[in-house]
């Protein structure tokens, strides 16, 4: 069995490997929390973004899309909060620079039948109590104590009370007194606008896509016909300066979000139906693209950890193989955006419902999700190190609708013109419905083992029979590898079938 560690690893190298995923800036050492997606991984991309577009935009009467700008007027992050509070709390270890975010550095007294041995410290992992029980066996035996070793009782740096924290050794050095107090850290990027270099010229990367949303809101409102309850979704980057980016693409630096305001009436009883609604119709989606069910889960947030005018969030949750996280935060905002874009901007943002002749500003309902975590959830979902024929297969299951290329087309034989041809002909019309393949190099089994590891659903092959029988081909299927025969005509029409969903 594969250990949850290796299996990251595992994935991280054939990501690398078959060209889904690189490090940023490799030759040059690398920039960490930033990656870049190889000519697997953009058509991958691609396919999620269009999935998501077209089953939350364009199959949906009540949603429009919108594209907003990465940079926009500084004014906007000081209404949404941003400013002021789009912080974590950060601590550094003095001595060895290293810096980590309280809430993910995890602490435990380490005593043996009451009396103290001092602190065990590290950082959040699937692994950190099985680590920091084994510390404290280490810590017992060298102090060569006789008594019972207490519950190791982790709890993150950030929830220690100051006297607690003091005593707390750093990660990187192990030395007490190395760790700073918790201090926010505000995560966005700052950049200026124009040739002069002030604070007047200050401006942000965008930390979310959907203040762009609310900022358009009366744009929207002003040329869409849009009637209530209805959606503005948009896709693009988002920029945060994590202080510890990491597990891959689950936390970076630069990422793309694909984000819903869904504005509704108000009412207490109105916002908890779009609330589950939209639970229910994210959650389904990612079944329809693939993920495996078991591996999703919902996490409801407690009252008393959400922000002061939130009604609600829920997240959906994945299985990662470094630990169940947030893949796509559903949270129920109030109209409180509206209100601070418009008590800052001066502009009456109010919606009139034609219905029933009322001015107000609309609640809003928002499903916010991460491209490249949805991307490590279809992978994760997808990778599979299986049997055939005696031998051992690395297969990545895409769905057909997400996999970046659909279909690999091979000719029997390299060396028979007639064949090489007909099989060059089938793929240059497959090419103009999908990204598709052709190879004609090695054993035919072989071929189908190197599509099998970038996630090729289907595999046709062009043989004898093709040119002197009935004009059929067989088709291979990743999945089950079994093979039959069609016709081409009937070859599209099964292809667009499992495809274009
Ligand atoms: P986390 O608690 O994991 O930092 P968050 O609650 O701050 O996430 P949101 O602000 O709700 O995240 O962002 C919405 C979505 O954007 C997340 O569910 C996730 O899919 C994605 N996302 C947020 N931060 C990152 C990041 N640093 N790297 C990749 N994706 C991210």
């Amino acid at each position: 069995m594969t250990s949850e560690n290796t299996l990251i690893d595992e994935i991280v190298s054939l990501c690398k490997r078959r060209g889904f995923v690189f490090q940023s800036s490799e030759i040059y050492g690398g920039f960490n929390g930033f990656f870049d997606y190889g000519p697997l991984g953009v058509e991958l991309r691609r396919n999620i973004k269009d999935a998501w577009w077209d089953d939350m935009v364009r199959r949906r009467d009540d949603m429009v899309g919108l594209d907003s700008g990465i940079i926009m007027n500084p004014e906007i992050w000081k209404a949404s909060g941003h400013v002021d509070g789009f912080s974590d709390p950060m601590v550094d270890c003095k001595d060895s620079k290293m810096r980590y975010r309280a809430d993910q550095l995890f602490a435990a007294e380490i005593k043996v039948d009451g009396e103290s041995l001092g602190w065990v410290c590290l950082l959040e992992s699937i692994s950190m109590q099985d680590e920091a029980e084994k510390k404290a066996e280490l810590t017992k035996r060298k102090a060569a104590k006789q008594g019972k070793l207490e519950a190791v009782d982790l709890r993150p740096f950030d929830e220690l009370t100051k006297e607690e924290q003091a005593q707390v050794p750093s990660p990187a050095t192990g030395k007490v007194g190395a760790l700073t107090e918790p201090r926010d850290f505000n995560m966005m990027f700052e950049t200026n606008v124009g040739a002069l270099r002030d604070a007047s010229s200050t401006a942000y990367l965008r930390p979310e896509t959907a203040q762009g949303i609310f900022a358009n809101f009366k744009n929207i409102v002003d040329t869409g016909r849009v009637k209530l309850p209805f959606g503005i979704a948009q896709i693009g980057k988002a920029f945060r300066n994590e202080i510890t980016p990491r597990n891959f693409i689950f936390r970076s630096r630069e990422f793309e979000q694909m984000e819903i305001e869904y504005f509704i009436p108000q009412g207490e009883d109105v916002w908890q139906r779009y609330h589950q609604e939209w639970i229910d119709t994210r959650r389904s989606w990612f079944n329809s693209i693939g993920l495996t069910p078991e591996y999703l889960g919902e996490e409801v947030h407690p009252k008393e950890k959400l922000a002061h005018y939130a009604k609600a969030c829920t997240d959906i949750t994945f299985k990662f193989p470094f630990g169940e996280h947030e893949l796509e935060g559903i949270a129920a905002r109030g109209n409180f955006d509206l209100t601070q874009h418009q008590t800052h901007s001066g502009k009456n943002l109010e919606f009139f419902d034609e219905g029933t002749k009322q001015k107000f500003l609309p609640h809003v309902i928002e499903p916010s999700l991460g491209v490249d975590r949805t991307f490590l959830a279809v992978i994760c979902s997808s990778y599979q190190v299986d049997e055939v024929e005696g031998e051992k297969r690395t297969v990545l299951r895409f769905h057909p609708r997400v996999a970046p290329i659909k279909v690999g087309v091979f000719p029997l034989v390299k060396n028979k013109p007639e064949l090489v041809d007909r099989a060059r002909k089938l793929y240059l019309s497959l090419q103009r419905k999908w990204n598709v393949i052709y190879d004609q190099s090695g054993a035919i089994g072989r071929r189908y083992r190197r599509i099998d590891e970038v996630g090729v659903p289907f595999g046709v092959t062009v043989d004898f029979d093709t040119i002197e029988g009935d004009g059929s081909v067989t088709l291979r299927d990743r999945d089950t590898t079994n093979q039959q025969r069609l016709s081409e005509e009937d070859l599209f029409s099964y292809l667009e079938e499992k495809i274009n969903l």
